[in-house]
């Protein structure tokens, strides 16, 4: 898979791309990163990437001529079509299964907006889709595509182990079991005995008990989209009582 992120802060990516797991992604040959600087594509004497809003108001608007002939050179350097998504506020939420389909696309093209953001016309001409990684506004686009990246990368195949991602946190449409590691005791907290049974059936059991009541505590919205047997139903009834509540208490 190709990423390319547009931005005007390249050197923001350094660290992100270049350590850990993504590191080691683009080692092994399963991604290929690329932050390209939009300003290099401007047209103009100053090399100015932004303008004020017509109609007035505060700040500054990215123009549409560097974004629009950058990714056409992206597009055209391609093999493929890649998919050109926008870092937006306004875009659609970002959420584990959009990263479970975006794992699936051979080329993406990340652009990241600054400043007031970009002219609509980026977004209505240029946009395959627009992204949002949560209800708050940041000063640049740069975080958000690290955040999509990120999650997207540790979903190829062989960049972590595959089991880890079957029981991840949303992608069965819950939240994950609770973890231990050594020591069995640790200052007289000790790990549940069933973890330590060697029990496999039980510990399958424990933990998929687990994962429904720390989703009926903690997400019960997300309840909503999975279907329950009568036990399981019967198992998390305590804990979806009125003090259920998003917040750890
Ligand atoms: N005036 C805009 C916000 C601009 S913030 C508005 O109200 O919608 C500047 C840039 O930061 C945006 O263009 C976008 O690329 C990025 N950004 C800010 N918050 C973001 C979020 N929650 N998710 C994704 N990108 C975000």
């Amino acid at each position: 898979m190709k990423i390319e992120i547009l931005s005007l802060f390249p050197e923001m990516f350094q660290g992100v791309l270049h350590e850990s797991i993504m590191k080691r992604a683009q080692e092994k040959g399963e991604v290929d990163f690329a932050v390209v600087n939009f300003r290099d594509y401007t047209t103009n004497k100053h090399n100015k990437v932004d303008d004020y809003p017509y109609g007035g108001g505060a700040g500054m608007v990215l123009t549409p001529q560097p974004i629009f002939d950058a990714v056409a050179d992206l597009k055209a350097q391609s093999e493929c079509t890649p998919k050109v998504i926008l870092m937006t506020p306004q875009g659609r939420p970002f959420t584990q299964k959009i990263a479970e389909e975006l794992a699936q696309e051979e080329h993406l093209i990340l652009v990241c907006g600054h400043y007031e953001g970009f002219d609509e016309r980026i977004v209505e001409h240029l946009a395959d889709d627009e992204l949002s990684i949560g209800d708050y506004v940041l000063t640049g686009g740069e975080l958000a595509a690290m955040v999509v990246t990120d999650a997207v990368v540790r979903l190829l195949d062989d960049v972590i182990e595959h089991d880890s991602h079957a029981n991840d946190s949303f992608s069965m449409g819950m939240l994950e079991y609770p973890h231990y590691t050594r020591p069995a005791d640790y200052q007289g907290m000790a790990v549940p005995d069933v973890l330590l049974s060697g029990h496999h059936k039980n510990i399958e059991q424990w933990r998929h008990e687990q994962a429904l009541i720390r989703t009926a505590k903690r997400r019960p919205d997300l309840l909503a989209n999975i279907t329950l047997t009568a036990d399981e139903q019967q198992l998390i009834a305590p804990f979806l009582t009125v003090s259920s509540s998003v917040q750890k208490k």
